[in-house]
């Protein structure tokens, strides 16, 4: 049995996920807006340090695993502070309760989105850790209908590099803690259901995403490799985003590994 920490435990991908793990035997601490162990709020800074401390606190101090779930799809400047840094400062502050774990993991949710088009000023920024000029750059995009979509995809590039550049660092590698992430095709959760409510909704989502195999997935394809990525059996798959999306990837980008 082990204990683990998922930041939107709340719906979706991180609820199903929280559930396979409880039926397996484990102990579960959610975080989200509401209806979790922990209830707050990672679109600050100081939401994602009480959150941490928390979570912290009910897992007795040592936590096993991470999974960093919580996002939006919404094209306004918040998606760039929930799934961006609502991911990276999370985890930051829950590293050292990893590190007193005899196997720690940490898996976090990426998305196909990282591969599409996005906004390289607001990539770099991110990746700055300089969330004032990050939420600057965002406001700008989301004012303009032509570049506010750019801000999702720009958030799920940023933590795709992230994860490639953190995973090898003393704190994650060094300290025995493989980081890796998974980028998800089209789920059925809430997140895309008004989108997928009409055909033409339908068309548009599968015209960006093509998925060959199986089409549109429920969230525990994405759970099960968020648990294997997870669990004790990991012990060498370092830095990497790895799609489950019905073959989008190889569909979009081809030869280009
Ligand atoms: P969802 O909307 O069902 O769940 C997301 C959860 O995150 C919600 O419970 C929400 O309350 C929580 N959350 C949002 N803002 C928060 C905040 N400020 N603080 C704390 N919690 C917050 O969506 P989902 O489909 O399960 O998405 C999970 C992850 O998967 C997201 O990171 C999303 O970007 C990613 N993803 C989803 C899809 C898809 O097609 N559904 C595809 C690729 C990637």
């Amino acid at each position: 049995s082990r204990t683990y920490v998922i930041t939107g435990a709340g719906s979706g991908i991180g609820k199903t996920t929280a559930q396979i793990l409880v039926e397996q035997g484990n102990t579960v601490i959610g975080v989200d807006l509401k209806g979790t162990e922990v209830v707050g709020d990672l679109s600050s800074r100081e939401g994602r340090l009480a959150a941490a401390a928390e979570a912290t606190r009910i897992a007795g101090g040592t936590v096993d695993a991470v999974i960093a779930c919580a996002g939006l799809a919404i094209p306004k400047r918040i998606t760039a502070a929930v799934n961006f840094f609502g991911m990276t400062e999370f985890l930051e502050a829950m590293q050292p309760a990893l590190t007193l774990s005899p196997a720690p993991r940490v898996a976090l949710i990426s998305s196909i989105a990282s591969t599409q088009p996005t906004a390289p000023p607001l990539v770099e920024a991110m990746l700055s850790g300089d969330e004032t000029m990050s939420m600057s750059i965002a406001s700008t995009l989301e004012a303009d209908p032509a570049t506010a979509n750019l801000i999702y995809s720009a958030s799920k590039q940023a933590i795709s590099r992230w994860v490639r550049r953190e995973a090898p660092t003393a704190r994650w590698a060094g300290a025995g803690i493989p980081l890796n992430a998974v980028g998800p095709g089209t789920v059925l959760t809430p997140m895309t259901a008004d989108l997928l409510t009409t055909p033409e909704g339908v068309a548009m989502v599968d015209a960006a995403v093509p998925m060959p195999l199986n089409s549109h997935q429920g969230p525990e394809s994405i759970a099960h490799l968020l648990i294997w990525l997870t669990s004790v059996e990991n012990t060498h798959c370092c830095g990497q985003t790895i799609y489950c999306d019905g073959g989008a990837d190889v569909v979009l980008r081809g030869d280009d590994v």
